[in-house]
């Protein structure tokens, strides 16, 4: 017998996915008063694959939504300063107040995902962990209508929703199972290796780049500093801190002579390469978001906050279609906004992973990522907030879908 919720009840979105992309349309969508159904086949706070640098975006992200201050309660240490390493140069930058950021945040995944999906719990989303979605459930006319998989003791799983999210990573199901087109896959992968020291001096983010040698640090909770580094994957290899300190070593000597003052790591984890995609995002019934749908290397940072932007982006899609919006605009607008966002750090991006470039090119390359970045801030600062509750925002007009309910919902299980 298929495990279904209370009554069978019909969300308005199931989100597959439940860290930084999931858990934030979730919550999103639930505040908005949806009636939301976030599921992931992993552990509510398990750690993930990913080091966790956030970029002015991120953190206006979730200074909008009023999550900061938990992640600030959390111990995550404040950066103020970021400093880039290229060839001779040195180039620090003193982070500027602006758009109400005034520093940047690095908080590890086993604190930032979990107070996205307590946000989202807190909103009214039912959250269940250990359901792994294996398949979409299609109408007659081919529409998505809701997802299928097994909870983790094994039973069969089902939920209907009026719109299925895939937030669920690089390997996405859903968008496997949606059938979503690659629209532009990149040309470079590189790998990363990285760990936690214990002890290391450090005063902020540090970038260090030479030739298929990049480096840096990312301060983070308990007094630790994440360390990586980045080149062609069979440079890295299989990883560890033999490739790390040697590719630290020819990066920074600075950081290599603090580097080893501190405590290293008992292990490290090796992330070894996958070129980026831009996938075609949203469909009849479904959409993406996250890595799920467009995916870039981890050398720019900014994976964790593009899923925080285009969370937003999403939610308010599919708010408009509860509202009364064509779903395929609302849903095309979503994919076009966050494609315009994205092409160029896209782009650039791709051309540092590929670790290709001299050292008379990377401060270009820097200065493009940077652009890149600045305009996205600037979007994101102009968004309007997002819509109350129904319950506190006059109806103008009733949706065409009888199943899209803006009540409060019903708890599940
Ligand atoms: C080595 C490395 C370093 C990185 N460093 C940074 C950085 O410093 N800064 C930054 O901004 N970004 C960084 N990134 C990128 C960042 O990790 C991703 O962009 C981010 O994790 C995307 O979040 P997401 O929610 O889309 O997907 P994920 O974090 O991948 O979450 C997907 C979730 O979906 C669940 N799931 C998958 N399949 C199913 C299924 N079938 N059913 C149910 N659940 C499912 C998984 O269990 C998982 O919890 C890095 C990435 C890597 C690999």
């Amino acid at each position: 017998m298929p495990v279904h919720c209370p009554a069978d009840p019909r969300y308005d979105v199931v989100v597959v996915g439940a860290r930084a992309a999931g858990a934030a349309t979730a919550f999103l969508l639930a505040r908005s008063g949806l009636r939301v159904l976030l599921v992931d086949r992993g552990r509510y706070g398990a750690d993930t694959l990913s080091t966790h640098a956030l970029m002015r975006g991120g953190v206006l992200q979730l200074s909008r939504w009023g999550l900061l201050e938990k992640i600030i309660a959390a111990g995550t240490p404040p950066v103020c300063r970021a400093t880039f390493r290229h060839a001779d140069a040195v180039v620090p930058v003193t982070i500027k107040p602006s758009y109400g950021v005034d520093a940047l945040y690095a908080p590890r995944r086993t604190v930032l995902d979990p107070i996205l999906v307590d946000a989202a719990v807190a909103s009214g989303a039912d959250v269940r962990f250990g359901i792994a979605v294996a398949d979409l459930d299609r109408d007659r006319r081919g529409a998505v209508t809701g997802v299928a998989g097994r909870t983790r003791d094994g039973q069969a799983f089902r939920a209907r929703a009026r719109i299925v999210v895939g937030a669920d990573g690089i390997r996405s199901t859903v968008a496997e199972r949606a059938g979503a087109p690659f629209e532009r896959v990149g040309t470079s992968a590189a790998a990363a290796t990285y760990g936690y020291w214990s002890g290391l001096e450090t005063d902020g983010y540090e970038w260090n780049f030479r030739p298929n040698a990049a480096s840096g640090v990312i301060p983070t909770n308990d007094g630790q500093a994440c360390v990586f580094a980045s080149a062609s994957p069979r440079r890295i290899g299989r990883g560890g801190v033999a490739p790390l300190t040697q590719i630290v070593a020819e990066s920074s000597a600075d950081l290599a002579g603090r580097l080893a003052a501190a405590v290293p790591p008992r292990a490290l984890r090796t992330f070894t390469g996958r070129p980026g995609h831009m996938r075609r995002s949203w469909g009849r019934g479904w959409a993406l978001v996250g890595d799920a749908g467009y995916f870039k290397d981890p050398i720019g940072a900014h994976g964790l906050t593009d899923a925080l932007r285009d969370a937003e982006l999403l939610a308010r899609g599919i708010i408009a279609v509860v509202d009364g919006a064509d779903e395929r605009d609302a849903l095309a607008r979503y994919e076009m906004t966050r494609d315009a966002l994205s092409t160029a750090l896209f782009d650039v991006t791709d051309v540092i992973a590929g670790h290709r470039w001299t050292d008379d090119e990377i401060p270009d390359l820097l200065l493009q990522l940077n652009a890149a970045m600045a305009s996205e801030v600037q979007a994101l600062a102009a968004l309007p907030p997002l819509p109350p509750p129904t319950d506190q925002r006059p109806s103008t007009h009733s949706s065409p879908q009888p199943h899209l309910t803006r009540s409060r919902p019903v708890p599940c299980g």
